[in-house]
């Protein structure tokens, strides 16, 4: 039986795409062979891969001067490879910390080039955006980087930053949830594990004039320039996740695309949040005008009741509610593959849950 996952990655998968995987998992368009097990540079598969693409720039509007790689390394080889292939060793660089994947990515960038933090939410305990008026730019950065979507603490930008400098934006537990300005950005990655397909792959859209900045010790398989050269094919891609990816963006399309995704998600993210502020159980402490879509964190008015709730929502098949290790809790991921029923199934466990036990 499936349940409603609202894990926040490795999330889930639309149900449709499962079942095509598995229809085809054996015997992959009558070559004998699984995808899995094909070369990467066999015309099919290189057919996968180019559609996949194809069908990610129809989705985004991605414009023709960006390149889309698909790498591996996760989002956060990205926090390395980002001032790798953008910055100079004493480049000044700009980084919006708005909570934990922010701060991460600092962290990492610290040990390439000089890290400004031009604002930090920390006074609100991570609970809002600094208003782009008080934040402190460096001038000339290489680059501005920052993170749409904070995924464990449920903080969402409300507005696309405006600076001079190329904006950088670790979109992923965010892209894809609605339609996007991508001409705003100098480059956008998304680990694959949320809201695009398998965990193993990492999307990148980069501007095509940044490319060629990259740094001399830049490794070869994060090295923007020459993954797009490649077809981000220098090394052996993971191929099945690109696949996996493929049939998504083709189920996107065929669910009516980011207009009715932001349509379903603003949906269920109004419902899970009118519930918590109007239970008098639950709260929510994101700045109302933060909140994000697709992770919504939440406590209990007695912490004591954790366990219960998570146990007796498990029997109920509304798993992984979990909040992060780091801030404990709950928190409801609703990425794409989440549909409105399991919103409405897991509001209506809610309000029995607080009537049993407020
Ligand atoms: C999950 C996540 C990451 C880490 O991704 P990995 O693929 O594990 O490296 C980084 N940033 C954000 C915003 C995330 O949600």
């Amino acid at each position: 039986m499936r349940v409603f996952n609202f894990a926040p990655g490795p999330a889930a998968l639309p149900l449709p795409v499962l079942e095509q995987v598995r229809e085809e998992l054996i015997d992959w368009r009558g070559s004998g062979m699984s995808v899995m097990e094909i070369s990467h540079r066999s015309k099919a598969f290189l057919g996968v891969a180019s559609e996949a693409e194809a069908d990610l720039r129809e989705l985004l509007a991605v414009p023709a001067h960006y390149k889309v790689l698909f790498l591996q390394g996760g989002a956060a080889g990205q926090f390395a490879a980002v001032p790798l292939n953008l910055a100079h060793a004493d480049a000044g660089v700009d980084y919006v910390n708005t909570g934990s994947w922010s701060k991460k990515a600092i962290g990492e960038a610290r040990h390439y080039c000089r890290v400004n933090v031009a604002a930090d939410a920390g006074a609100s305990n991570y609970t809002t955006v600094p208003p782009q008026g008080e934040w402190r730019l460096t001038p000339g950065a290489a680059y501005l980087h920052y993170t749409p979507n904070e995924t464990i603490g449920g903080v969402e930008f409300p507005f696309i930053p405006q600076v001079d400098a190329p904006l950088v934006a670790d979109m992923s537990s965010t892209i894809l949830s609605r339609p996007l300005e991508v001409g705003r950005f100098g480059v956008i990655y998304a680990g694959a594990q949320k809201n695009i397909g398998p965990a193993g792959l990492v999307v990148l859209i980069v501007r095509e004039d940044l490319l060629g900045r990259a740094r001399a010790e830049t490794p070869l398989v994060w090295n923007y320039a020459g993954m797009a050269a490649e077809g981000s094919m220098a090394n052996t891609p993971p191929t099945f996740a690109w696949y996996v990816a493929g049939l998504v963006f083709k189920w996107l399309k065929r669910e009516g695309g980011l207009a009715a995704m932001a349509e379903r998600n603003r949906a269920k993210a109004q419902l899970l949040y009118r519930s918590i502020d109007e239970s008098g159980f639950y709260r929510n402490p994101v700045d109302k005008a933060c909140r994000s879509w697709m992770n919504v964190p939440f406590i209990l008015a007695n912490p004591e009741l954790d366990k219960t709730f998570l146990s007796e929502a498990q029997a109920a098949g509304l798993t992984n509610l979990a909040g992060h290790r780091s801030v404990g809790g709950m928190r409801a991921s609703l990425y794409n593959a989440m549909p409105l029923e399991g919103v409405q199934a897991l509001t209506q466990f809610m309000r029995e849950f607080a009537r049993r036990h407020g």
